[in-house]
């Protein structure tokens, strides 16, 4: 599952490769949208909706208004080439070639790929929760989505795109690290919900440039330990290495598999981050 930020960074550099360039050729290589071409069509602008990737395209009429819908899920990713360039992906697993006489956008392995109509863009995204780095965010609003299902282990919750938008299993694993709360806890454990989300929110703005993903920030927000050999994670990844605040081994542990979400890893810190009576 990719984070927000991936998905950002990925439609930054389609938009920068394709917006206002006409389509020469277009493949999808889905069943339901193998016959549609939108040679002609000019793609006006690429923008993620969470982990959503919606590429809006204008026809020869004024009504022809179509986005491209792509979602990543585990192993998808857009790649942009200069015409004509060599994959670096094996062809068969690509889903979508967009053409243009300046570059060759190509989605490989895709989670989802859909074309409807712009106004229609709500059918695919209109059930996502505040957008962590959309124009939409609205804090209030993500807490009294967090705040509905109050029994929910936070780390389901946070998984949960309904409740908000963007966050994938390394910032849930590092948003409760830094609210010293346990990924089973209740939401109703979490003893301040709006600084969890909010640390979750400056983790994944500070991964929207060049570079490796990098969780452990400075007091302005910047990341540190960008260079190699310092981790990059506070519990993340970190199974059996000490924690970067008392030293206790991190520990790996599962998660139970609930509604929309895919049951993952979670990481933590025993002590920093006890876990709940009964689990
Ligand atoms: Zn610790």
């Amino acid at each position: 599952m990719p984070e927000g930020d991936s998905v950002f960074r990925a439609a930054a550099q389609l938009h920068a490769a394709l917006a206002g360039k006409e389509l020469l050729a277009t493949d999808f290589r889905v069943p339901r949208f193998a016959t549609l071409k939108l040679g002609g069509w000019t793609v006006e602008e690429v923008v993620p909706r969470g982990k959503h990737l919606l590429m809006r395209v204008a026809g020869p009429r004024p009504q022809d208004r179509l986005t491209i819908h792509s979602h990543l899920k585990m192993e998808g990713t857009w790649q942009v080439y200069p015409p004509g360039g060599r994959w670096r992906k094996p062809g068969f697993t690509a889903r979508c070639v967009l053409r243009t006489a300046t570059a060759d956008a190509v989605g490989f392995s895709l989670g989802v790929l859909e074309v409807v109509p712009t106004a229609e863009e709500d059918s695919v995204v209109g059930h996502l929760g505040p957008d962590l780095l959309g124009p939409d965010w609205d804090l209030a609003e993500a807490e009294k989505r967090l705040l509905a299902a109050p029994d929910v282990p936070i780390g389901v919750a946070l998984l949960d795109q309904r409740n908000l938008a963007g966050i994938g299993n390394i910032y849930r694993c590092e948003a409760c690290f830094l609210s010293k709360v346990h990924p089973a806890a209740p939401v109703s454990a979490v003893p301040d919900l709006a600084a969890m989300i909010m640390d979750a929110k400056v983790m994944l703005g500070a991964n929207l440039g060049p570079g490796r993903r990098v969780t452990i920030l400075n007091a302005r927000g910047m990341p540190v330990g960008r260079s190699e050999g310092r981790p990059p994670y506070w519990v993340y990844g970190r199974e059996r290495q000490p924690c970067l605040k008392c030293r206790t081994p991190i520990r790996r542990g599962v998660l139970a598999k609930a509604t929309g979400t895919e049951e993952r890893d979670i990481y933590f810190c025993p002590t920093c981050q006890p876990p709940p009576e009964g689990t």
